[in-house]
């Protein structure tokens, strides 16, 4: 599938003949996965790509040396850094470039090179000095985008927002179709083996306004559950239970992942493990901690029935202390970041709806089994640690549910006045699909502590800091059905600093 889909995003290469190296010049364009960076902290980003040959003429074999810059113009005239690096066969030709010495809290712009070809110029911006007294930052957070669903106008739209930087919250690809009224194929099966999923980020990547959003801005990921297998929980799935399946299913997932992301060389996976929860610092304004909630995680509540019906009824596992969403080791990591804090706003970029969503009727309670809800004491004790924070004021944004949420995060649902401890936004889904509004509005109204739910809907979520309130504001393109669909404002919220809880603006 490489030799073929790959004709978007090509106008932008041209030849640079005086860079050819020993090898011969290629015919086509080895960036028709893009190019794109990430990681930014104040001296620092990662820069990315990952050649592919789109010429069966043009051979990529054995380990490829590839040029880099990085410049503080958009004309590329004045080169900061430079270099060379390996893109190697072990690591699907993907090239990571740490670039260090870089000044904080500026934009700069860069490109590869490869025997004669010269890929698209992105822009990247580095993160403020953690010293630096800052008046707004600006990120879109977004996730799950199934490509078969939906053409990506929401990430062209988000290539086009003024923003520090993009939080991606998971579901960067998907590994099995499914959904109605697709606009497009995978065109391959579920993947198991490391090509499979190499060519299942490939098939994503090869999407022009996807480029075009890496291209336009720094990236900060963390991943969902479908980057693996439906569902996941640590070395458990319902449609792969075996963790002897499983695991080697999750070391080439996650490998293919870091291969196409703008992730750093430190972080590299070793078979099924890889550190990906990190923490981003935005001057004085805003300190961004992202959580992985999949690879550590205890299997469901009651499994494996539970895997059968996804939905928890009477279910005294779920209650069990002992179950965990982040792992002792990510958790205690969790709480020593909290209690040394001391931005104005602590961000949790995690992957799935964190508030409590009973379902039930006529009395019974019933709770979805693979998000929070299924690990309760997990939340409370991650709420705990953000309770105990000196800094007074969390947002916690997540995806997986295909819908936008606005709510209170309170230590007890039970307790009609229990205090809110922070305040939750879901921002949609790119293109993935959900069930009807009429369903989501019925849950939404039995859950008084949720504040906004909308399904049916596609899209992404701002959020714009400032010293004394953040406003969010989720954004829907008119259909994922239609390629470079308009997009405009749903909803906006603004968080006052010192009351958490959303107030529609
Ligand atoms: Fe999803
Ligand atoms: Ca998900």
């Amino acid at each position: 599938m490489q030799r073929r889909s790959f004709v978007a995003g090509l106008g932008s290469a041209f030849w640079l003949p005086s860079l050819a190296r020993a090898a011969a010049p290629l015919a086509s364009d080895p960036f028709g996965l893009g190019i794109a960076s990430g990681r930014p902290l104040p001296q620092s980003v990662v820069l990315w790509t990952r050649l592919m040959a789109v010429n069966p003429a043009d051979r990529l074999d054995g380990a490829i040396t590839v040029g880099w810059s990085i410049a503080e113009d958009e004309r590329m005239q004045k080169t900061v850094r430079s270099g060379e690096a390996v893109a190697e066969p072990r690591w699907g030709h993907s090239v990571h470039v740490d670039v260090e010495g870089l000044k904080p809290n500026r934009p700069y712009w860069y490109r590869f090179t490869v025997q004669g070809k010269a890929s698209p110029i992105g822009r990247t911006l580095t993160a403020p000095d953690a010293t630096q007294r800052l008046a707004t930052a600006r990120f879109s957070f977004a996730s799950c985008q199934m490509y078969e669903q939906g053409f990506y106008s929401a990430q062209r739209a988000i290539a086009n927002e003024e923003l520090n930087a993009v939080l991606f919250l998971g579901d960067y690809i998907y590994e099995r179709s499914w959904g109605r009224e697709h606009v497009r194929k995978h065109e391959a099966g579920v993947p198991t083996t490391l090509d499979d999923y190499r060519n299942r980020y490939a098939r994503y990547k090869s999407d022009a306004d996807l480029q075009a959003a890496h291209a336009a801005h720094p990236w900060i990921v963390t991943w969902d559950d479908h980057e693996v297998s439906n569902d996941y929980a640590n070395d458990t799935a319902p449609d792969v239970i075996d963790p002897k399946f499983l695991l080697p299913m999750r070391a080439a997932a996650y490998q293919a992942f870091w291969e196409h992301m703008p992730l750093s060389n430190k972080v590299k996976p070793a078979g099924p493990s890889f550190k990906l929860y990190d923490r981003y610092r935005y001057g004085d304004l805003a300190e961004i901690t992202v959580i992985d909630d999949r690879q550590y995680r205890s299997p469901n509540a009651c499994f494996p029935e539970s895997y059968k019906n996804r939905f928890l009824v009477d279910c005294a596992d779920r209650l069990d202390p002992a179950r965990s969403m982040l792992g002792a080791e990510q958790e205690a990591w969790f709480a020593e970041g909290m209690k040394r804090a001391s931005a104005r706003w602590n961000i949790i970029a995690q992957q799935t709806l964190m508030t409590e969503l009973d379902s039930g009727k006529d009395g019974k309670h019933r709770y979805w089994a693979d998000g929070w809800d299924g690990y309760p004491m997990a939340r409370r004790k991650l709420l705990d640690a953000v309770a105990a924070s000196p800094v007074r004021d969390t947002l916690v944004l997540g995806g997986d549910v295909h819908s936008f949420w606005a709510t209170d995060l309170k230590r007890d649902y039970a307790d009609a006045k229990a205090p809110v401890v922070a305040t939750e936004f879901v921002g949609g889904s790119i293109t993935s699909q959900t069930g009807k509004d009429t369903a989501t509005q019925e849950v939404a109204r039995n859950n008084p502590h949720v504040r906004y739910a909308r399904s049916e809907v596609n899209g992404y979520g701002i959020v714009a800091l400032e010293p004394a309130q953040a406003t969010i504001s989720f954004r829907t393109v008119t259909s994922v059905k239609e390629r470079n669909a308009p997009v405009s404002t749903l909803q906006r919220f603004v968080v006052e600093a010192g009351q958490p809880g959303a107030k529609r603006a």
